[in-house]
């Protein structure tokens, strides 16, 4: 065991130098970045965290404010299409009054607040308010949506200068103007017309390079290459939907045709093994469970059983939420590690790792990828011995069974609740495939999104159980991701932590 930590496993807590977050009374204007969550700063994803009101919009927001821990109070004034949304003085005035009432406020706007934001008009009013305010600039998409259609807004020799511009304000559609190597329209959807005619006028040639790429940086995302001349017709029949980019000059020839593939994650991660499987895809993460901890009566209840555990031959641990949720149960019981004689086993690093956080090296670690598999790890230790262990209630992997099959005394400890989660929407017109780590999670699914097409969508599962209740459910086509594995016994420990995971 002690190879593991040696191996590395452990990681000091921080990469950077500690960082500062809003305090009571105070506003932090953060840029969202476009819509991916990793592209939110650091510094940004840090005073989320410590805000305890959320002031944001819909663009860029969305999937970050979703993920938002729960205590956060969460505040909408985006601009939705066909619905009215708060003026810019309403905006400044909630600030004010959220700081004034001594709240932590994060003010999230998609990608840079000071990029066609609108951002220094908030910042105006609250420095004529009195109110501290503090900027985190974001990610632009005027930088971004071109990147992630594969087009640099500069490029050595052809991209020498590049500029951003509206497509559209208060009195309609300004006439471009200007010269730069690459021009980057935002808000240029409806008044794609005017925008060409207008450089065609300056006299940017019709076969010059143009792309647009709409949603960048989501799942949704979607992009055509053209040139200045067609790019309006390419845009149409391809159906494009704001918000988009306009990009037009020599780079925008970059632009890549084809998408990653967007696989749904109904876990609470993503597992190596479908990384593997899928090195280009995007994922969408949708977990459809949630952990709960145990009520009241049920923890006393468990509390003769959970005390016997501490003296039984082994506690099998086979997921980081069993370590951690069987800890907080011995102390919500007043107990500490000190009263466990039982000896420790393990299944997966993460496991390990989550052992190794409350400061405790396992007796016995399963690792993948050891000689024998999880068989040839365990099973000679476990036989014939009282192991106790602890999972959530929806355990229906095959570890605790072939444990007993070896002779071992298997003793379930249920120490949480698995309950259904309540997932941010999903566009199904962008979805291609959906990840189900435990049959319990098609089960989730099906109730969470009736409505779905799952008979155009591919179902790819962990094990033959999951893949047979997908079956059941309507999916097209079914993968099991543990089938065919040319290292079955490595694959198959896997499996099993997974399976717990889901
Ligand atoms: N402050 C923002 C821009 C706000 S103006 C920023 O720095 O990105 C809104 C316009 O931004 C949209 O009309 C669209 O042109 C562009 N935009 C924002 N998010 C986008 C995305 N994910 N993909 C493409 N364009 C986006």
């Amino acid at each position: 065991m002690n190879r593991l930590i040696a191996a590395g496993t452990f990681r000091p807590d921080t990469a950077l130098p500690p960082l500062s977050t809003p305090r009571g009374g105070e506003v932090w204007l953060v840029g969202a970045g476009p819509g991916d969550p990793g592209l939110l700063t650091l510094q940004g994803h840090h005073s989320l965290l410590r805000a305890s009101v959320v002031v944001h919009d819909r663009l860029g927001c969305e999937e970050i404010v979703h993920f938002l821990p729960g205590p956060v109070r969460r505040i909408a004034v985006g601009k939705t299409p066909g619905a009215a949304s708060p003026t810019q003085e309403e905006i400044a005035r909630l600030l004010i009054e959220e700081a004034r009432a001594g709240e932590a406020v994060v003010r999230l706007k998609g990608g840079d607040p000071f990029v066609f934001g609108r951002g220094m008009e908030e910042v105006l009013a609250l420095r004529e308010a009195g109110i501290p305010c503090r900027i985190v600039p974001g990610i632009s998409s005027s930088i971004a949506a071109p990147a992630a259609a594969g087009i640099p807004v500069t490029h050595r020799g052809t991209g020498r200068s590049f500029r951003v511009s509206t497509g559209w304000t208060r009195e309609g559609a300004p006439p471009p103007s200007g010269t730069a190597d690459t021009h980057v329209f935002l808000m240029g959807m409806r008044a794609m017309a005017s925008i060409v005619e207008g450089l065609l006028g300056m006299g940017v040639p019709a076969e010059t390079p143009a792309a647009v790429v709409s949603n960048a940086a989501t799942y949704r995302q979607r992009s055509v290459r053209a040139t200045l001349g067609t790019v309006r017709d390419e845009v149409r029949r391809a159906g494009l939907e704001p918000p988009a980019v306009l990009v037009v000059g020599e780079t925008a020839s970059f632009a890549a045709d084809s998408l990653p593939e967007t696989i749904v994650v109904t876990g609470s991660r993503i597992p190596e093994a479908l990384e593997r499987h899928y090195p280009a895809a995007r994922w969408l993460w949708r977990p459809v469970s949630r952990r709960e901890p145990l009520g009241a009566g049920q923890r006393a209840a468990l509390r003769p059983r959970a005390e016997a555990a501490l003296s039984a031959d082994w506690i099998l641990f086979n997921s980081p939420p069993a370590v951690e949720e069987f800890f907080r149960l011995l102390s919500g019981y007043g107990w500490d590690a000190r009263r466990i004689s039982a000896r420790l086993a393990v299944v997966g690093t993460g496991t390990a790792a989550a052992l190794e956080a409350l400061r405790l090296v396992p007796d016995l670690a399963a690792v993948a990828g050891e000689p024998g598999g999880l068989r040839g790890q365990l099973l000679p230790h476990l036989a014939n011995n009282r192991v106790v262990f602890p999972r959530g209630d929806d355990y229906h992997g095959r570890l605790a069974e072939e444990l007993a099959r070896s002779g071992a005394a298997i003793e379930h400890l249920p120490v949480y609740r698995v309950a259904a989660a309540r997932p941010a929407p999903v566009d199904w017109r962008f979805a291609h495939k959906v990840f189900f780590p435990s049959p319990s999670t098609v089960a989730h699914f099906a109730a969470v999104w009736p409505g779905a097409p799952v008979s155009g969508i591919e179902a790819i599962c962990l094990g033959e159980s999951a893949a047979a209740r997908a079956r059941q459910a309507g999916f097209g086509t079914t993968l099991d991701l543990a089938a065919g594995d040319p290292a079955p016994e490595a694959e198959w420990f896997n499996l099993q932590e997974m399976e717990s995971a889901g």
